[in-house]
C-alpha cells in the first residue's frame, strides 16, 4: 500500500510535468502563430520552473474543430511541459499552431526551448473496464447523428449517449457549407420559385442516374421541408435570407444556414442535445457491435481513460459517415479514387460503421459509387467555400487554355470529371467582384480567402489579363471567353452550355478573380441498406433488430451521385427518423 501511495506520488509529478532542469522568468507571455485560415494567439503563464496554464485566447479557424486543437494543445504542453505535443487529430493544422504559438510566446521568457521541444514519454495507461447500461447508443455525433439522439430522447429515451471518436464533434457535417434543400421552402415561397416534394424526388432519382431507391427517395423528398423547419423552430438553427442553386436541382431550393457553414447546425444541435441531458463522449470510438440472440443489444468502445461495454436497452444507431477518408476501403470498392485524389473529409471518416455492421450481416450497397466534388483546394482537398460564387451562378469555370468546358452548375459528378480530362486536371473559377459580393464569400469566409491568396491559389485583379497570367492562363482566349458569356447573359441563353438559372454578365472593370481548384473524394453514395424507417437490412433482406443507421453512413439513397445540399436533408431526415423508430420499435 505505502509502495503504491508513493508510486503514485511519482507519477502524478510526472504527469503534473515539471520540465526538469526548465527555468522560466515567472509571468504572463503573449504569443502569435499562423492558424491554418489566420491569426492564433496565446497568453502563456510560468512560474519559476512550469509552464502553469495556457489560454488561447484569439483563434480564427473552423469553431469546434479548432476550439478542440486549442483545448488538447493547451492541456498536454501543461500536462507534458513540451511543445512537442500532438494536439488534436482531424485539427492538426491549429494544433500546430496553438504550439507554435506557445513557443513564440516562450521566446521572452528565458525558457531553453530546446529543452522544451524534447518530444516527451508518454506512458501507455492501463485502460479501465467500464459497463455502461444506456436506452440508446449512438455511434458518431456528426449531424445524422446528433439529430437521432435528440429525436430519441423526445421520443422517450431516458439515457442517451453518444459516441464520438474524434475530441470535437461534427465530422462532415461541420466543415461543409451545411446547405439544406427543400422544396416548397420559405424563400421559394418569398421569391415565388415554384417547386414540389414531386420534383425534388425526381431530381433526386435522376441526380443519380436512377440507382438510388425510390421507396427512401420519396421519405427523403417529402420530409425534407418538415426537418428544415425542426431545424429552425426546435433546434434554433439561423438561416440566411438566401438561397443556393446546387448543380442538378432543377430550381433553385437550397437553404443557407448562418455564415454557410455546417458550424451553425453541428453548434446548435449539440446546445439542444446538452439541454436535454443527452451525454456525448469524446475521443471514444466504438469498436465493435455486441450481438445476442441475433439482435443489436450495445457497443464496444474505447475511452481515454476506460475499455466500454456498452448496453442498449432500445437500440444502436450508427451514424459514423461514409468512407471518404478510407483509402484501401476507397480502392476496394473503385480504383478511380486512389492516393492520387485527395479528400474533403476529416480524417475520422474512415468507415467504421459500414465495417462494424458488415461484420454481423448487414447488406451494402452502391459501395463503388463515390463522388468527388468539383472545386477543392490542390493543396489539401478541402473544400472552398469560395465555391460557393459558382453555386450562386455568378462564375464560369475556365480551363489553362482560357476556356469554358463544362455547364458551371452541371452535377458534381460531371464537372469532376470534365475537369479531369482538362490541361493539369485543374480548374479556373472566374469572377467579379460584385458577383463575389452577392454569393456571400467576401462577407462570411475572409480567412479562407486569405489562405488561398497566401498560397497562390487565388487572385485579385483589376484586369482580366492580369488575373490569368498570374496562373498562366491564356488572357486573350479568356477574355472572349468572358465577352462570349456576357453576350449569352444579355440574350438570356448559353449558347455554348445552356447553364440554367439566371445569367448576370461580369462586370467591363475589375477587381476580378480567379481561384484554382481540383476535384477531391467527397462523399461516397454506398453504405448499409436500411429501410424507410432506418432499420438496417441484413444479407437476407431481413431487418437486423436492434440496430439503425442514419446519414452518410447509408447507401441507395442517391444513387450514383448525391445531388449538393441534399445530404444536410438526408442526414436530418433520416437522422429523426432512426431516433423515432429505435423508440416506437421497443415500446
Ligand atoms: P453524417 O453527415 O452522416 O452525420 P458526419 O461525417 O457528419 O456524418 O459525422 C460522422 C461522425 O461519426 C464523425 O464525427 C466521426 O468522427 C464519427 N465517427 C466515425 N467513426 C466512429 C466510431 N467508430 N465511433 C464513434 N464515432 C465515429
Amino acid at each position: 500500500m505505502k509502495n503504491k501511495k508513493l508510486y503514485g506520488l511519482i507519477m502524478c509529478i510526472l504527469l503534473s510535468g515539471t520540465a526538469l532542469g526548465v527555468e522560466f522568468k515567472e509571468g504572463k507571455y503573449v504569443g502569435e502563430a499562423k492558424g491554418y485560415r489566420g491569426e492564433v494567439k496565446v497568453e502563456v503563464t510560468t512560474s519559476k520552473n512550469r509552464i502553469e496554464d495556457v489560454k488561447v485566447v484569439k483563434n480564427t479557424d473552423t469553431p469546434i474543430l479548432s476550439d478542440a486543437a486549442a483545448r488538447k494543445v493547451s492541456e498536454q504542453v501543461v500536462t507534458y511541459q513540451s511543445l512537442r505535443v500532438d494536439g488534436a487529430a482531424g485539427a492538426t493544422g491549429t494544433s500546430r499552431a496553438v504550439a507554435m504559438a506557445v513557443r513564440n510566446a516562450l521566446k521572452s521568457s528565458g525558457a531553453d526551448l530546446k529543452e522544451l521541444n524534447k518530444k516527451p514519454k508518454i506512458e501507455a495507461k492501463q485502460l479501465v473496464k467500464k459497463e455502461l447500461n444506456e436506452d440508446v447508443v449512438v455511434v458518431g455525433a456528426g449531424g445524422a447523428g446528433l439529430v437521432a439522439a435528440i429525436e430519441a430522447k423526445n421520443n422517450g429515451a431516458k439515457d442517451v449517449i453518444v459516441l464520438e471518436k474524434m475530441a470535437f464533434a461534427g465530422g462532415n457535417t461541420l466543415i461543409s457549407g451545411g446547405e439544406y434543400a427543400a422544396p416548397n421552402n420559405w424563400i421559394q415561397e418569398k421569391k415565388g420559385i415554384k417547386d414540389s416534394k414531386e420534383t425534388f424526388y425526381k431530381d433526386i432519382l435522376k441526380g443519380g442516374d436512377n440507382e438510388g431507391d425510390p421507396k427512401l427517395i420519396k421519405v427523403l423528398a417529402d420530409n425534407a421541408l418538415d426537418g428544415a423547419v425542426w431545424l429552425k423552430d426546435y433546434i434554433n438553427m439561423t438561416f440566411e435570407d438566401r438561397q443556393l442553386f446546387f448543380g442538378g436541382h432543377s430550381v433553385e431550393r437550397s437553404l443557407v444556414p448562418k455564415d454557410a457553414t455546417g458550424v451553425e447546425m453541428i453548434s446548435k444541435l449539440l446546445k439542444k442535445a446538452d439541454e436535454l441531458g443527452i451525454k456525448v463522449y469524446y475521443e471514444t470510438p466504438a469498436k465493435e457491435l455486441i450481438v445476442k440472440d441475433g439482435r443489436v443489444v450495445g457497443v464496444k468502445a474505447v475511452g481515454p481513460e476506460n475499455e466500454y461495454t456498452i448496453n442498449a436497452s432500445k437500440g444502436v444507431i450508427l451514424a459514423t459517415g461514409g468512407f471518404g477518408s478510407n483509402l484501401e476501403m476507397r480502392v476496394k470498392y473503385n480504383k478511380d479514387v486512389d492516393e492520387k485524389v485527395l479528400s474533403t473529409n476529416t480524417v475520422g471518416i474512415t468507415g467504421d460503421g459500414i465495417l462494424m455492421a458488415e461484420k454481423i450481416g448487414a447488406k451494402l450497397e452502391d459501395m463503388q459509387f463515390i463522388q468527388t466534388y468539383p472545386t477543392c483546394d490542390p493543396i489539401s482537398g478541402a473544400l472552398l467555400y469560395f465555391g460557393d460564387v459558382r453555386l450562386a451562378g455568378g462564375s464560369i469555370l475556365v480551363n489553362q487554355e482560357g476556356k469554358r468546358f463544362v455547364e458551371e452548375l452541371e452535377r458534381r459528378d460531371v464537372i469532376s470529371m470534365a475537369i479531369k480530362k482538362q490541361t493539369g486536371s485543374v480548374a479556373y473559377q472566374f469572377c467579379d467582384e460584385a458577383q463575389a459580393k452577392a454569393s456571400g464569400v467576401v462577407d462570411h469566409h475572409g480567412p479562407e480567402m486569405n489562405y488561398l491568396f497566401n498560397n497562390k491559389l487565388l487572385v485579385k485583379a483589376n484586369t482580366i489579363k492580369e488575373a490569368a497570367d498570374f496562373f498562366g492562363i491564356d488572357a486573350k482566349e479568356l477574355e472572349k471567353t468572358v465577352e462570349k458569356y456576357n453576350q449569352y447573359a444579355k440574350d438570356g441563353k448559353d449558347l455554348e452550355f445552356n447553364k440554367r438559372g439566371k445569367l448576370t454578365p461580369f462586370e467591363a472593370k475589375g477587381p476580378f478573380y480567379i481561384m484554382k481548384a481540383v476535384p477531391a473524394v467527397h462523399h461516397t453514395m454506398g453504405g448499409l441498406k436500411i429501410d424507410e424507417n432506418a432499420r438496417v437490412i441484413n444479407t437476407q433482406g431481413e431487418v437486423i433488430k436492434g440496430l439503425y443507421g442514419a446519414g452518410e453512413v447509408t447507401g441507395d439513397i442517391h444513387g450514383t451521385n448525391r445531388l449538393g445540399s441534399d445530404a444536410i436533408a438526408d442526414i436530418t431526415v433520416f437522422g429523426r427518423i432512426a431516433g423515432k423508430t429505435v423508440m416506437s420499435d421497443n415500446k
